[in-house]
């Protein structure tokens, strides 16, 4: 397991706290948060990992990286023993649409389907909102599930949940969401202008996308991979009969 909401986030002691049903769970996540990371990594210096005792999960290391670090570290210097499934979450705040790109947790969570093993990203739709055991519940009945299907490597589930008791659960594709006055421009004591980033959501609610259903109060799950090709232009820009001179 991992996040990006760091270690000691609430999210991430729910969902180690259920998954414990299903077997043994490491814990490798950021020792800060490190929200809006992406895909991340570090290159210029030296990663350390703390060994921390937890009492939710078998075993448990804080990284001062990012959580794409975390999967790297875990798996690749093999901090803890090759797991079935990685699950990062649960983000606090909804990890929607085009969202994906700028998230830590999904961000993670693509790295371990990167190194071939399944992954499920699971958030929060809610900022306030402390009680995460619902959708813990629901992450562990997804990697069961799971389990017991076949899906393509390479691909992984993110998982938004709603903020109020949801009733269904919808699978969708990637919906968009803008974010409109996106910079707050202020002052700061010296006369100078600062920028800060805001968060004015404007949602597409074109049905069937991840952004609709969480918007109707729905459960979301979206099956992403990370082949960013524009399939149906491929053909097309070959017609340019690009060449060198
Ligand atoms: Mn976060």
């Amino acid at each position: 397991m991992t996040n990006d909401d760091g270690i000691h986030a609430p999210g991430i002691r729910a969902l180690a706290s259920a998954l414990r049903q299903l077997g043994t769970v490491s814990v490798v996540a950021p020792d800060r948060e490190r929200s809006a990371t992406g895909h991340a990594i570090t290159v210029h210096r030296p990663l350390r990992a703390r060994h921390l005792a937890l009492d939710f999960a078998d075993q448990a290391f804080a990284v001062d990286g990012t959580p794409a670090d975390c999967v790297k570290l875990a798996l690749e210097a093999e901090l803890v023993l090759r797991p079935d499934i990685v699950v990062s979450g649960i983000n606090r705040g909804a990890n929607l649409g085009t969202d994906v790109l700028y998230s830590g947790t999904v961000s993670a969570a693509i790295e371990a389907a990167m190194l071939g093993l399944p992954a499920i990203a699971i958030s929060l739709d809610d900022l306030r909102n402390t009680h995460y055991e619902p959708a813990a519940e629901f992450a562990c009945y997804l990697a069961k599930t799971w389990h017991n299907r076949d899906l393509p490597p390479d691909t992984l589930l993110n998982v938004n949940w709603p903020k109020n008791t949801p009733s269904q659960v919808f699978v969708t594709n990637l919906g968009r969401r803008r974010y409109s006055n996106t910079f707050d421009k202020r002052q700061d004591p010296l006369g100078r202008d600062y920028f800060w980033m805001c968060n004015n959501v404007v949602d597409d609610l074109t049905p069937h996308t991840d952004v609709w259903a969480v918007a109707a109060g729905h459960v979301s799950v979206s099956p992403i991979h990370f082949d960013l090709t524009n399939y149906r232009l491929v053909a097309e820009v070959g017609n340019w009969q690009l060449a060198l001179s």
